[in-house]
């Protein structure tokens, strides 16, 4: 009655082991699931050039590394600068930028994580291209527009801090200044 084994019972075997997809680091310092916070990503692996980024949130510092040679903003992280080879160090940010895209999402992926949410990508004000992907908060996501003036906040995810945005608290008449 035994048959072959199926494509399902391969599956199951492979359920709650490590997927094989070859790129794990070879010391881990810590992977961390982000139970409702930093909804993009419910896995991630800090390695030492991104724990900066991660974890400045516990000071509520967004920390982006930093070449003091070529005065060059750096994220990803990496190991060197791309500029010049040199040695990087974690700068803390201003936190300011603006929504360079988005999209809303309404699907469910993670129980844990309530839809709708925004994915967005923001663009820090300390230099052009300087974008990473995350989450837009504290709004009516119908709010949320290309260019909108965003604040970093920090969210818990485990031992990281992932950095989210908010909309940027109107300046009195500072807004439209650049
Ligand atoms: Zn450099």
């Amino acid at each position: 009655m035994a048959g072959p084994p199926g494509p399902d019972g391969d599956e199951r075997r492979h359920q709650g082991r490590e997927q094989p997809s070859g790129v794990e680091p070879a010391t881990p310092p810590g992977r961390v699931d982000a139970q409702g916070a930093g909804c993009l990503v419910d896995r991630r692996v800090i390695t030492e050039a991104s724990r900066p980024f991660w974890t400045g949130g516990a000071q509520r510092q967004l920390l982006i590394l930093w070449c003091a040679a070529c005065e060059l903003w750096v994220h990803p992280p990496r190991e060197t600068c791309p500029g010049c080879d040199g040695a990087l160090v974690p700068r803390a940010a201003s936190g300011r930028g603006r929504v360079f895209t988005f999209t809303v999402n309404r699907h469910a992926y993670n129980p844990a994580v309530p839809v709708p949410y925004v994915i967005a990508i923001v663009e820090l004000e300390e230099q052009p291209g300087l974008r990473f992907i995350t989450n837009i908060v504290g709004c009516d996501p119908e709010a949320v527009r290309i260019g909108l003036p965003v604040q970093v906040d920090f969210e818990p995810a485990g031992e990281a801090w992932a950095p989210v945005f908010r909309p940027a608290e109107p300046a009195g008449s500072g807004e439209a200044a650049e």
